[in-house]
């Protein structure tokens, strides 16, 4: 067979462009353009404090009561008016004893002492405590050394926090530390925002669901399971859109039911400019898509738009790019719009375990782990080796100029932790 003479493309227009990534949008521009555009979409309900964990406080928590709520005793020991002068000290012990809950309720005289138990509110006439192990007591009488101080092993009422304190802000997604301060200042119920509800759906042709039987060309569903599961480890509501072919009308009505039934939808694949990118090409069409070309390193594309009043994240399909662009871009976006406000991830300077050249213009995210105070990366950079993101325990940040790396630098090491996982 004869081979038909068809030339090679010419050289193209850009040949003399910057290398790729100059010229795109930084990831701190994007970010900025998220934070200043998106608005808090989650309503409020009140909650009791038995469910309030990793739910978002929609106003300033103020404290009902003091903590502690009168001076108490903060040993187990002996309690009496005033400081103990250097030297042996004997007080005879005054009849009874306060304990937590149950106070005593005389008057302590002046020169005498009184048993207390940890937690118990100071009787009258007791402004200090002697620790039990540190006392004799023998014929009605304690013996303790001086000098002690007055209002030692005390705690005063109020001292952690005053009723009429601000105790928690708005915006705070609820510890089970911030559970035990709401219950001891006095709060049986809080208001919260209402669980943003986030749609996940997958696009591709290739793509079948686990379990399935997987032909020739087909591959299993990656990133759904892995966005969902993400989502609730991030406080939001995980709403399985299934997965859509690359078929624009299977997408529109797919897009169409989520809008109606989530706050925000997160697809992954079709988000570039090919043949079958249909989720940029709907977006284009509805005239409501800002296609980003971010300097980063995976996930370049990430199309955003709006569907129906609804924002859609378009992530990149390869599940390298897809986690990472959730993970930058996605999260602090839905914590603003789910009340959170914009978090930023809280990353540590390590030293570097490897050496990495990187040239300038575009952002870098590595799948890393710490190991012995060091930051080691995965092997391979490719976006499609998902074993990377498993082997990973988090993200090393490399900045956008060039860089050359070598072992022992520091490197910003961001766990998937401080992404809220
Ligand atoms: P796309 O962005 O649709 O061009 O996809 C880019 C690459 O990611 C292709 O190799 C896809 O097969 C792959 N990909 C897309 N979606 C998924 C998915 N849900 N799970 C695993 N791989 C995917
Ligand atoms: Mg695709």
């Amino acid at each position: 067979m004869t081979k038909p003479d068809i030339a090679p493309p010419p050289l193209r227009n850009d040949c003399f462009a910057l290398p790729a990534g100059v010229n795109w949008t930084p990831v701190e521009d994007a970010l900025s353009l998220l934070r200043d555009r998106l608005t808090v979409v989650a309503g409020v309900e009140t909650v009791p404090l038995a469910q309030a964990t990793g739910r978002i406080l929609a106003q300033e928590v103020i404290a009902q009561r003091s903590n502690p709520p009168q001076p108490n005793t903060a040993v187990d020991g002996y309690g009496f008016a005033g400081a103990a002068p250097d030297g042996p000290q004997v007080m005879p012990l005054h009849p009874g004893r306060a304990a937590a809950g149950i106070p005593f309720d005389g008057l302590v005289p002046a020169g005498h002492a009184l048993r207390v138990l940890t937690g118990a509110a100071l009787p009258a006439g007791v402004d200090t405590v002697i620790l039990e192990e540190d006392v004799t007591v023998q014929d009605g009488h304690i013996a303790f050394h001086g000098p002690l101080k007055r209002g030692a092993n005390t705690r005063k009422a109020g001292e952690d926090v005053a009723e009429g304190d601000a105790v928690l802000p708005a915006g705070r997604r609820l510890t089970p530390a911030d559970l035990a301060l709401l219950s001891a200042t006095g709060l049986a119920e809080v208001p919260v925002r209402k669980v943003l509800r986030v749609a996940v759906l997958s696009t591709g042709d290739e793509l079948v669901e686990p379990g399935e039987s997987a032909g020739p060309g087909q591959i299993y569903d990656a990133n759904r399971p892995m966005l969902l599961s993400l989502l609730e480890r991030m406080g939001f509501e995980a709403v399985d859109m299934d997965r859509v072919p690359d078929d624009r009308e299977a997408l529109r009505t797919c897009l169409n039911q989520a809008a109606e039934r989530t706050d925000v939808i997160l697809t992954s694949g079709g988000a570039s400019a090919g043949d079958e990118d249909h989720v940029s090409a709907l977006l284009r069409q509805a005239g409501a898509m800002q296609e980003w070309r971010i300097a980063l390193k995976p996930g370049r594309p990430l199309a955003l738009g709006m569907w129906d009043g609804t924002p859609v994240f378009g992530l990149p399909g390869n599940p390298v790019a897809a986690l990472v662009c959730t993970l930058i871009f996605a999260r602090p976006a839905l914590g603003l719009m789910a009340g959170e406000g914009w978090l930023e991830p809280q990353g540590f300077d390590l030293p570097a375990a490897f050496e990495k050249r990187k040239k300038p213009g575009r952002r870098e995210y590595l799948r890393a782990r710490m190991r012995d105070g060091r930051v080691e990366v995965f092997a391979s950079e490719g976006s499609g080796r998902i074993s990377g993101l498993s082997w990973a325990e988090g993200l090393v940040e490399i900045e956008d100029g060039a860089r050359h790396i070598q072992p022992g630098d520091l490197v910003r090491f961001i766990p998937y932790g401080s992404f809220g996982l």
